[in-house]
C-alpha cells in the first residue's frame, strides 16, 4: 500500500520575499549617511536624483544644525515625498505640513521634522551648489 502523503510541501520562500523599493538601497547610486538621513544619490543628466529617507523621531534643529553650521536649513527641497509625513517651520513662522504622496517645493530657510513613527521618504531633484538657481526655486521663504 502506498504511504499516504500528510505533509504539505514546505512553500518556496525565495519568491514570497518582497523588496520595499522605498528602503531598499538603490541600485547604481551612491549611499551615504548625514546626520542620521540615509542619501541614495545618483545623477541624471545635469541633476542629481536623492532617494533621501528620514527616519522616526527626525528634527533639523537636532540632527543636521551641528553638521550644516547654519541656523535653519538653507537648501531647497524639490521632489516628491514618498511616504510618510513631514512639518515644516519658516523663519517667519509659517508651518506648512506634507503628507505623503505629495509634491514638495519647500524654500530654503526653515527647520523640519517628521511627524509619526514611520520614515519620510522623498525622492530629491538637484543641481548640488546651483539647486536655487537652475532648478527656479526663490533663495528664500517669503510671501
Ligand atoms: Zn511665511
Amino acid at each position: 500500500m502506498a504511504k499516504k502523503k500528510t505533509k504539505l510541501k514546505a512553500k518556496k520562500k525565495t519568491a514570497t520575499k518582497k523588496v520595499d523599493a522605498l528602503l531598499a538601497a538603490v541600485r547604481g547610486a551612491e549611499h551615504r549617511y548625514v546626520g542620521h538621513v540615509r542619501l541614495d544619490v545618483g545623477s541624471a543628466g545635469a541633476a542629481r536624483v536623492k532617494r533621501m529617507i528620514y527616519p522616526p523621531g527626525f528634527h533639523w534643529a537636532k540632527d543636521m544644525k551641528p553638521v550644516t553650521g547654519t541656523e535653519l536649513c538653507m537648501h531647497a527641497h524639490v521632489g516628491f515625498l514618498a511616504r510618510g509625513e513631514i512639518h515644516i517651520e519658516y523663519a517667519d513662522g509659517c508651518i506648512v505640513e506634507h503628507k505623503a504622496p505629495q509634491i514638495i517645493a519647500i524654500d530654503p530657510g526653515h527647520d523640519g521634522w517628521v511627524v509619526g513613527k514611520e520614515p519620510a521618504v522623498m525622492i530629491e531633484f538637484d543641481f548640488a551648489g546651483d539647486t536655487i538657481n537652475r532648478i527656479g526655486m526663490p533663495d528664500a521663504h517669503r510671501h
